[in-house]
């Protein structure tokens, strides 16, 4: 069930469909994939053999879930642009993703990735926020009231352009790139330790990532 949409490949997963008017006044939170849900790996994520979900992830999602949370993934994967994989491939790990969250009880309500590289100058390949307007769009998201959780200050920079709120993990790439661009990156965005505090944050102390005193993030650059 993929569906192809303004150049974003999404995987939408519509089982347990809310009324538009229940759903916008839910907390809706855009999480990055790969460093906050599963591992990096130096050489990609080509299957679901090579994915290995990060300690604590799954109960995270679970907990997100139950809470009445509404939870949506948003990764970059130009693996598909750069040919390392095709399209099909990404699709099938995140059915397997959904339906292993599933189990552990959470629930994904969408999967929406960028396949072009930053040569193709996209709309939706993070920094740029096409990927969370688009869920917006498609799924009644009022962005002022959205979180996004990533380890990359391209995951902070979209959710500025997005208009929503950003806390950054210092799983996967997270550690790296605060002490890179430390006063930025902490003046900007709550920093959590992963996802599980992320979870934490937004359960208990809801106004400190809604409220936190937000600097501008698009003078900053990290090169890779
Ligand atoms: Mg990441
Ligand atoms: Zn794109």
């Amino acid at each position: 069930m993929a569906l192809p949409t303004i150049g974003i490949r999404m995987v939408i997963h519509e089982q347990h469909r809310v009324s538009s008017v229940e759903a916008r006044s839910r907390v809706a939170v855009f999480i990055d994939r790969d460093g906050v849900i599963n591992e990096n790996r130096a050489d990609h994520v080509k299957s679901w053999a090579e994915f290995r979900f990060i300690a604590g992830a799954l109960e995270a999602l679970a907990r997100l879930s139950r809470a009445g949370v509404r939870v949506f993934v948003v990764s970059n994967q130009a693996i598909v642009g750069r040919g390392i994989v095709p399209a099909e491939t990404v699709d099938a790990i995140h059915q397997a993703m959904i339906s292993e969250i599933e189990q552990a009880g959470g629930h994904i309500e969408a999967v929406a990735y960028c396949p072009h590289q930053t040569d193709d100058a996209c709309g939706c390949r993070k920094p740029h926020p096409g990927l969370l307007l688009g869920l917006a769009r498609a799924h009644g998201i009022d962005l002022r009231h959205a979180l996004m959780i990533g380890d990359a200050l391209t995951d902070m920079q979209a959710a500025e352009a997005a208009g929503c709120a950003g806390v950054l993990v210092l799983t996967g790439r997270g550690s790296e790139q605060l002490a890179r661009a430390p006063f930025g990156l902490a003046a900007a965005v709550a920093v959590v330790a992963d996802l599980g505090s992320a979870a934490d944050l937004l359960l208990n102390e809801r106004e400190r990532v809604f409220q936190a005193r937000r600097a501008p993030l698009n003078h900053f650059s990290i090169s890779r």
